[in-house]
């Protein structure tokens, strides 16, 4: 196997270079006063703060770093049905009926992203390719029969059973036990879909204020109306409600916020184009496909025909160093699955990190008089989208039932956590050990 040199690829993500820089001047001063503070701007701070802009609020959008800069712009750009706990778990835990509502919210999410992308017009390949899930072990692919039972009974959807022996029509690998195809699923370049956010916010009158990170916010009364003072990296300035959109990025700021957030690192590897051929033997209908592991691949072509393969890597939270070393486990990953991939340059790898919530379910309402959406768990794609515009008309006054919003949000068991993953290599040992036994 040729090993891979950092020299060999660029440590940046591939969706990136995708997008033209959006040239916002990081000068304009912060407004005295806005209706609604935004902290973050990813999908969820982005979609709250179009929806709360168009209907009419003052919005100031609060992003340390700039537009889409956090998980948002970095991900795989698989849009997919259900949530990181299947439909089965989920109503063990929560009950049928709670159980229906999350995933026909999952499904809605979809809808959200597909109707946003074609009203705001935003050029970024969107399109229903649906998604594979492949079986690492027999036992796996059983699993995937009761899913698939539950979901087409409960949801009537075009959810379909693959064979070991007909998994040729869907993937160029052999070392999988069967698979599942979801057509409902789709797929997006991340970074031109986040990129379109941000100017549709901005047309819709939302202020976005870049390199400004919040530091503090304290409950502060003005001229009789109760809000907020938002303290930020250049100056200060007041609000009626804040929005947390800040995703597995969440930090010291909202202390509370944090303690309920598992910062989590996800990397990705793309390759130099694929020849025309050798791209349909991998992936003949082009899906999203990912496998039944804790410790998952998940791995798509991009729409120029280079392999995108990501997974749980190193588990920390990006740097130069979990990069370089995950950049490898990567390559070997992929040339597992796809030994034909051996001699194909490895043209980029970064990291990005994901938010878990203790309970791996989406969290979205108020805490300590903040509101908040986040919790997406790598499916941050749609469910970022559908909770920040349900979230954003919530603001606005709009009475909104969101199932996410009744399930108790927990923190850490014991409460040991003050925000610092200690626990992550012990976390990332035991879903290692989940997936042997399993
Ligand atoms: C490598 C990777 C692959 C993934 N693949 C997929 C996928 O294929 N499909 C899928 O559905 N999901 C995927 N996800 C998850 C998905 O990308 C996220 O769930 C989603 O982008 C979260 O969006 P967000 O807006 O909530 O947070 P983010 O996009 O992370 O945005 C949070 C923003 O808040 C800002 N911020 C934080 N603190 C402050 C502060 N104090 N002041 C101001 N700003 C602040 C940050 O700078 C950041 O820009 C992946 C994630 C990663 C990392």
């Amino acid at each position: 196997m040729r090993p891979i040199s950092p020299m060999q690829f660029k440590e940046r993500s591939f969706w990136a270079d995708t997008v033209p820089a959006a040239g916002r001047a990081t000068s304009r001063p912060l407004p005295e006063s806005a209706d609604v503070a935004v902290v973050g701007a990813g999908f969820t701070g982005l979609c709250a703060a179009r929806v709360l802009a168009k209907a009419g609020a003052r919005v100031a959008v609060l992003e340390a770093e700039t537009a889409g800069w956090g998980a948002s712009s970095r991900n795989g750009g698989m849009v997919l049905t259900g949530l990181k706990l299947g439909l089965h778990t989920l109503s063990e835990k929560y009950g049928r009926e709670t159980a229906h509502q999350l995933y026909a919210a999952s499904l809605e999410a979809l809808d959200t992203v597909e109707q946003i992308v074609k009203e705001e017009e935003i050029a970024c390949d969107f399109s229903r390719s649906g998604h594979l899930e492949v079986a690492c072990k027999p036992s796996h692919f059983r699993g995937f029969l009761q899913s698939a039972e539950l979901i087409s009974r409960e949801f009537n959807l075009p959810v379909r059973m693959v064979s070991r022996a007909e998994l040729r029509e869907e993937i160029g690998s052999e070392i999988y036990y069967g698979g599942l195809v979801d057509e409902t699923s789709g797929c997006v370049n991340p970074a031109r879909y986040v990129a379109g956010l941000a100017v549709a916010a901005e047309k819709a009158g939302a202020g976005l204020y870049e390199r400004t990170r919040v530091e503090r916010i304290q409950p502060a009364t003005r001229q009789g109306v109760k809000g907020h003072q938002v303290w930020t990296s250049r100056g200060s300035l007041w609000a009626r409600e804040v929005f947390l959109a800040t995703g597995g990025y969440t930090g010291r700021a909202t202390p509370g916020l944090r303690k309920k957030i598992i910062p989590i690192g996800s990397y990705i590897i793309v390759t130099e184009v694929l020849p025309e051929d050798l791209a349909r033997e991998v992936s003949p209908r082009n899906r999203m496909i990912y496998d039944s592991k804790n410790f998952l691949y998940y791995f798509r072509l991009t729409p120029d025909r280079r392999m995108l393969f990501g997974g749980r890597a190193a588990f920390f939270p990006e740097s130069a160093d979990t990069i370089r070393r995950s950049a490898e486990i990567l390559h070997r990953g992929m040339v597992q699955v796809y030994p034909m991939l051996r001699d194909v340059k490895v043209e980029y790898a970064w990291g990005g990190t994901l938010d878990f919530c203790f309970d791996r379910i989406p969290h979205a309402g108020q805490l300590e008089g903040l509101y908040y959406a986040l919790g997406y768990a790598g499916h941050g794609v749609a469910m970022a989208t559908y909770l920040g515009t349900r979230m954003g008309r919530i603001i606005c006054g709009e009475r909104e039932e969101i199932p996410f919003a009744r399930i108790p949000f927990p923190g850490a068991p014991l409460g040991l956590y003050n925000g610092t993953p200690w626990f992550l290599p012990f976390a990332g040992g035991w879903y290692k050990f989940l997936d042997w036994v399993s």
